[in-house]
């Protein structure tokens, strides 16, 4: 361990360069030559640490993202890292933890009609404040909840606390569909079906205010068994979506036999809008596809008004990205609701 004094980023750095160096020297040992490398993690007082502990701790946490990074390499402490070195179950025992302190929260992405102009939905999107590791993205915490099977009890709360909030504008005569991802462990857990419906009930909201995002992945497992559940919900008279349209498996056959409303072109497609020949074609093909089938087409990832024209002269129905508006908390969405009715040939928002 080295601690360095009165010296800044670039100090530390010009130095490990010299230890890495120093130390990689090969020591002749009788006929044998010997090389050692080393990997070396950098924390800086007080940014990363304010104590020895936990200047030690980032420093090595620095140490094995080094290492990772192929060794005989240096490594400057980011925050970030806390989260991908943490293991599986420490992030799932700090997720359990912020669920129970109300640490996560739900945030509204508009969802745009393309021929009004208006805002007709809101997709519901996670987000975790964590006062130890900061802003954690759904990217980083959805795939080890999942794994963990986590996503349960954190996909039931999404579901209560988003049809709390459609039912809330329901009552204050807000007309907005509100969306919310549905994991495949969740969608296949037994008791799915009747806690979505319970939800509906408890909070008094029409079934027609809210829809499910599923992803092509949830629908390929077992298709009879996928198909009655797809059914159930259908019955329950909420609407279905298929996320990410495009980017899975896409068998054809589900969107013939499932009752699916609504298709979600995949931003990664939107995303080279109008430019690029084969975005073009995949957002074509897919929107024509939906036009085919009767079903509602949705682009998302929308950050320019060059890709909103072109999926509105494509024929695309709806959009949603961050030309119009990121994801919001609900007051912000009210506040821009509010200004529509005001307005309503106002062009997007300026969030
Ligand atoms: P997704 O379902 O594809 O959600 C859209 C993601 O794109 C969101 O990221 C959103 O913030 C982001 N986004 C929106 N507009 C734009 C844009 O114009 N440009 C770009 N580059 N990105 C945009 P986010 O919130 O980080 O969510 C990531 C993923 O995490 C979601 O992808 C979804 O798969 C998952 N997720 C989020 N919330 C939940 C949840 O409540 N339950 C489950 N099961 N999964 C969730
Ligand atoms: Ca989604
Ligand atoms: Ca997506």
């Amino acid at each position: 361990m080295l601690l360095l004094h009165d010296t800044d980023a670039p100090g530390a750095e010009a130095m490990v360069k010299r230890v890495l160096q120093r130390v990689c020297e090969p020591v002749v040992l009788g006929d044998l030559t010997l090389t050692i490398t080393s990997s070396i993690g950098i924390a800086i007082y007080p940014l990363d640490g304010e104590n020895r502990d936990e200047l030690i701790k980032n420093a090595d946490t620095a140490m094995y993202q080094a290492k990772e990074r192929g060794r005989f390499n240096y490594q400057f402490y980011q925050r970030q890292m806390n989260i991908d070195s943490l293991s599986h179950i420490k992030l799932d025992s700090a997720m359990r933890a912020a669920l129970a302190q109300g640490d996560f929260l739900l945030r509204y992405q508009p969802q745009i009609d393309l021929e009004s102009g208006r805002i007709i939905g809101a997709e519901a999107l996670l987000r975790w404040h964590s006062k130890e590791l900061g802003d954690i993205s759904p990217g980083q915490f959805i795939p080890v909840a999942e794994e963990t099977g986590f996503i349960i009890a954190l996909g039931q709360w999404v579901l209560t606390e988003a049809v709390a909030q459609a039912a809330r504008w329901q009552a204050a005569g807000i007309g907005l569909v509100v969306a919310i991802n549905v994991s495949a462990l969740q969608f296949q857990s037994s008791s799915f079906i009747d806690s979505v419906a319970a939800a509906l009930s408890q909070a008094g909201l029409e079934p027609c205010r809210l829809e499910l995002e599923l992803t092509e992945s949830i629908l390929i497992h077992d298709i009879n068994e996928t198909l009655a559940r797809l059914q159930a919900l259908a019955q329950l008279g909420i609407s279905l979506s298929i996320d990410d349209f495009g980017t899975g498996y896409s068998s054809l056959t589900y969107l013939k036999r499932f009752p699916v409303q609504k298709l979600k072109i995949d931003r990664s497609f939107v995303n080279g809008l109008p430019d690029d020949e084969s975005d073009l074609a995949i957002a074509r093909a897919i929107i024509q596809l939906g036009l085919a089938l009767r079903l509602r087409v949705i682009a998302e990832g929308v950050e320019t008004e060059r890709q909103k024209d072109c999926l509105q002269d494509l024929g695309c129905h709806e959009y949603q990205g961050y030309f119009f508006a990121a994801a919001l908390d609900s007051q912000d969405l009210e506040a821009m609701l509010g200004e529509e009715n005001q307005n309503p040939q106002s062009g997007p928002g300026k969030v």
